[in-house]
């Protein structure tokens, strides 16, 4: 077969897309879009299927590259043989899926009794990892909900908070992006979360202060607007049986 000149032309772009890293594939993408790639953003809408695999395999030697620049003998010591494809498989599919995986679905109801107190949800477990260290985050969360014209499943509000909090974050930037969230599922006349929260990256290194925690949090709608209906929700929380109280 004679290969044309444009045919030699297309196997070097081939050759080069497939020296490519497919987070590189991924990352331009993103760029094309001049969408933000932060530590805390989702990214799915950029991954094409079977993508995910492959960039896990990224991820596996990068570690593997990092356990060696740490003078860890990966190739003899049994403990640390298979960490890299671990590592790996932790951050994409687990600790960090909320960056790859897509939003939980979340059905909504309207609100067909016209419900118009409001409601508290806790607490509700969330974890991340704290985007300047990469160590963990661990706390309890509270939602307090006044309904507007929609309504969600009350699980629906801990898959989601675990969607969100599951990507690196710093706390208070996790919580408002668990608000934006909420408030774009169904949309509530208010809206409050509370969060409460360990930091490793402050009790395992650096001044190693193992009993603090962080608490932070977000009122919008009518909680912002009427200050006894923040009053209660804060009441609520803090007379739960895991309330704030309990710490
Ligand atoms: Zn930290």
């Amino acid at each position: 077969m004679t290969i044309t000149p444009s045919d030699n032309i297309k196997k070097e772009i081939n050759e080069n897309i497939s020296d490519e890293l497919i987070s590189d594939v991924i990352r331009n993408r993103i760029k094309l879009q001049k969408k933000r790639f932060h530590a805390n953003d989702n990214i799915s809408d950029f991954i094409n299927p079977g993508e995910l695999e492959q960039l896990q395999k990224e991820v596996a030697s990068k570690v593997k590259d990092l356990l060696k620049s740490l003078v860890i003998d990966i190739d003899n010591d049994h403990n640390s043989q298979e960490t890299a494809e671990r590592v790996a498989k932790m951050y994409l599919r687990e600790v960090f899926k909320g960056r790859y995986h897509k939003r939980p679905t979340v059905t909504d109801f309207p609100n067909a009794k016209n419900l118009d107190e409001i409601y508290t949800l806790g607490p509700i477990s969330v974890r991340s990892a704290c985007s300047h260290h990469m160590v963990p985050i661990i706390g309890d969360c509270w939602i307090g909900i006044k309904p507007g014209d929609k309504v969600i499943g009350i699980s629906k509000f801990a898959r989601v908070a675990d969607w969100v909090f599951s990507r690196p974050h710093i706390q208070e930037e996790a919580v408002m992006i668990l608000a934006d969230e909420i408030e774009r599922l169904c949309e509530p006349k208010g809206l409050a979360i509370l969060v409460k929260a360990k930091h490793y990256c402050m009790c395992w290194r650096g001044v190693k202060e193992p009993n603090t925690s962080m608490i932070n949090s977000i009122v919008r709608g009518d909680f912002r607007h009427d200050p006894s209906l923040k009053q209660e929700f804060f009441e609520l929380v803090k007379n739960q049986p895991n309330g704030l109280s309990c710490y």
